[in-house]
């Protein structure tokens, strides 16, 4: 069966030339306009526990999604019932500010999110560390257990909010990466990003005790790693400045795969048919938003898709982007087609979309419903 994405043109704008004041042109008014006619959260029951996942980016990025969408659709959620919270999780290691979620909360409100700007609250979703999660199993395709942060098992709908662009390694950001990475604890995190446990290179070690401090669960001793207590917190990793600690990192394909494998654990424990998405594609920006900074957007904006279906609306954002023309004094100056491929050739955008439909968390065939901007009265 071919899925549905709703898409509003943020291209196409309706303006009177000769008009000042034209509201309908925003595209926060277009957003409101597509979940009117989409009906997309027509089925948010009263008293629903609702989060909103959002990535709220490093310190120092500026072309991460507004606020002003984000508060409309907990609006909107609220107009029908429902409880919404604003959540993130904490980002791996143990050293830097994002990687606990006081300083996840203290870097939103740098970054322009707080309760007064989105809302409703923020809840960090894997407690203080990082380190609250559910276990689950899953029968990925790398896979096999998932750490699920504890928020995001508790909540009775999520809804996915997602700034879409691309990614070192992941070739893009899109929904399905903010539900595999963004809704997992930190050992989800390290196994999408690691092959296996960090080992201490005693050639390298100058014993100066950062690592054997930092570590939550007293894994180090005499400068090696117990693999029995080594929680995967990546700690370590971050804190030696001897590069002692060794790792092995997945290779594109691999965390493509596992990060997706981690999105059907989410999907699969809270409920697949509790899930709606929206990519927002406004400031593309070749990296993602845990890089400290946003270069320039590597498409012109093109607007706001939303869906029931994870695979389709990350078919079709990508489908847009590859369609666009590239920006000059942006990386994808002069590449034609798929510019995430273009300005990352190790990766490839395909890797995910296959990963979603083999495990069937959605379809590649999808049909756009484009929903117009309409002149409102004044
Ligand atoms: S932080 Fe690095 S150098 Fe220091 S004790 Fe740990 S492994 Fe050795
Ligand atoms: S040894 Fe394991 S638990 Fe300890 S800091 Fe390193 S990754 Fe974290």
């Amino acid at each position: 069966m071919v899925a549905t994405v709703y898409f509003t043109d943020t291209r196409a704008p309706v303006a009177e030339v000769s008009e000042w004041y034209q509201p309908h042109l925003s595209a926060v008014s277009r957003l409101d306009e597509l979940i009117a006619k989409s009906g997309i959260l027509d089925d948010v029951e009263r008293g629903e526990s609702v989060a909103l996942k959002v990535h709220f980016g490093e310190r120092g990025v500026t072309k991460q999604l507004r606020s002003v969408f984000m508060r409309k659709v907990a609006e909107l959620v609220k107009a029908r019932g429902g409880d919404p919270f604003f959540t993130e999780t904490c980002g791996l290691g143990m050293s830097r500010a994002t990687n606990f979620a006081t300083g996840r909360i203290r870097v939103a409100e740098e970054n322009g999110y707080t309760h007064q700007t989105l809302g409703a609250p923020i809840i960090i979703a894997d407690g203080i560390k990082g380190l609250d999660f559910v276990k689950v199993e899953v029968d990925g395709i790398q896979l096999k257990e998932v750490y699920v942060a504890r928020a995001i098992a508790d909540c009775d709908r999520l809804i996915c909010l997602t700034h879409f662009k691309g990614h070192l390694t992941g070739s893009f950001g899109g929904s399905l990466k903010n539900i595999g990475v963004g809704c997992t604890a930190k050992p989800s995190k390290y196994d999408i990003h690691l092959k296996d446990y960090p080992q201490i290179d005693s050639s390298r070690c100058n014993h100066c005790d950062e690592c054997v401090k930092i570590c939550p669960s007293d894994a180090i001793e005499d400068y090696a790693i117990d693999t029995r207590r080594c929680i995967r917190c990546g700690g370590c990793i971050g804190i030696c400045r001897e590069d002692a600690v060794i790792v092995e990192w997945t290779k594109p394909a691999e965390l493509d795969t596992r990060l997706v494998d981690c999105a059907k654990a989410v999907m699969d424990l809270v409920g697949r048919d509790k899930f709606t998405f929206f990519n927002f594609l406004l400031d593309i920006t070749p990296h993602c938003d845990c890089h400290p900074y946003s270069d320039n957007p590597i498409v012109p904006d093109l607007g706001i898709l939303a869906s029931r279906d994870i695979v389709a609306i990350d078919k079709a954002s990508l489908d847009l982007v590859t369609a666009a023309t590239a920006l000059p004094e942006s990386m994808a100056n002069g590449i034609e087609g798929d510019k995430f491929r273009g300005i990352f050739p190790e990766t490839d955008s395909g890797v995910q979309i296959d990963a979603g439909e083999r495990l069937g968390l959605g379809n590649r065939e999808y049909a756009i419903v484009e929903v117009h901007a309409k002149k409102m009265k004044k």
